[in-house]
């Protein structure tokens, strides 16, 4: 598959396709987008709010979560407001998430199958928290809460950045606001 988006890109570059999406690194709406790697969202999401190229700040992740202080989803925020002028952002998960119902005893087996040895997975279970870092959500509105929170409580984030929580569907991009 690799091999094929190469010999696409070639003649992308080559027909000068990349023309509509030239901007700059300043997100115009500076807005930043917290959301979940969602096969689904990657066109639809953008799309659903209106986003060109240039518009948005967009992080993803499984999920759109903030799972620590120092996750990469917090650092990535910081940069786009400290860095790149951002002063709005929205936390968007999507409805039937493929994070909602993950659990680490279903990784486990899979994880031994793939050559991981029971020494390493112990090890990342007793000093590493790996359970707690391999935990999907089971509610996707305290999801929501719980990631808007993480966000504006964080002690490095500015008191003005406006920092608000949506479900987005995963078919018809309709954005629910969570309170
Ligand atoms: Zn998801």
């Amino acid at each position: 598959m690799i091999d094929q988006i190469i010999a696409f890109n070639s003649r992308f570059v080559a027909s000068r396709a990349y023309e509509p999406f030239v901007t700059d690194k300043f997100p115009e709406k500076k807005l930043a987008v917290l959301t979940c790697m969602d096969t689904r969202l990657t066109e639809l999401l953008p799309k659903a709010l209106g986003l060109k190229n240039g518009d948005a700040k967009i992080i993803k992740n499984a999920g759109g979560l903030v799972i620590s202080e120092k996750d990469s989803a917090i650092r990535s925020l910081l940069v786009a407001i400290y860095e790149l002028g951002v002063e709005e952002v929205m936390v968007v998960h999507h409805s039937t998430c493929g994070a909602c119902h993950m659990h680490y005893e279903e990784f486990k087996p899979h994880m031994l199958e793939r050559g991981i040895s029971e020494e390493t997975l112990s090890e990342w279970e007793s000093s590493k928290d790996v359970i707690g870092w391999l935990e999907g959500f089971h509610d996707t509105e305290a999801s929501v809460r719980r990631t808007v929170a993480a966000v504006v409580n964080h002690p490095l984030m500015p008191k003005d950045v406006v920092v608000r929580g949506f479900i987005i569907d995963s078919v018809t991009g309709a954005l629910t606001e969570i309170k």
